[in-house]
């Protein structure tokens, strides 16, 4: 497996330096490198994983659906929008107005899948975990197995799941 490079990024123009700089060559703006991931030695990582997961084609009329696949949502009604609940390791955007109640929705969501499958991590990048929790205490939703995270940033997030 390949190791994690860090470099130095400008968070100015993007000039990437191996080593930590006053000031950035790329944009001449003083103290704006950054020491992060390089992006070129996650890329190669990920296709290093990829190859040796070792996934290959395989017929269509071999793979097999059943209701394992899939989590219930808690609601009968969201599960019907779903296509009969969530499909495991899938990603799904839900969008609407401000105030419509996305957030509420998806806490319900969360409460009900850590009361009833495990561990849920419910991360935000716009509100405090204060907040969340005044909504969960209305709700009444403090599954024991969900937990928030206020972050935004990707790599703190994967490396906290
Ligand atoms: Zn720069």
């Amino acid at each position: 497996m390949s190791k994690i490079k860090k470099v130095f990024i400008c968070q100015e123009c993007g000039y990437i330096s191996p080593k930590w700089l006053g000031r950035c060559p790329g944009c001449q703006e003083w103290n704006t490198m950054l020491e992060e991931i390089d992006p070129h030695s996650r890329a190669k990582e990920s296709t290093s994983k990829i190859t040796s997961l070792g996934t290959r084609p395989e017929p269509i009329t071999d793979i097999v659906i059943d209701k394992e696949d899939r989590y219930s949502s808690g609601m009968e009604e969201l599960d019907r929008v779903m296509g009969g609940g969530i499909v495991k390791g899938s990603l799904t955007l839900i969008g609407g107005d401000p105030g419509i109640g996305k957030s509420t929705l998806l806490l319900q969501v969360c409460n009900w899948l850590g009361t009833n499958h495990g561990t849920v991590l419910y991360v935000s990048g716009e509100e405090s975990a204060k907040q969340i929790k005044l909504r969960a205490d209305r709700l009444g939703a403090n599954a024991k197995g969900l937990y928030l995270l206020c972050e935004t940033n990707l790599d703190i997030i994967l490396g906290h799941i």
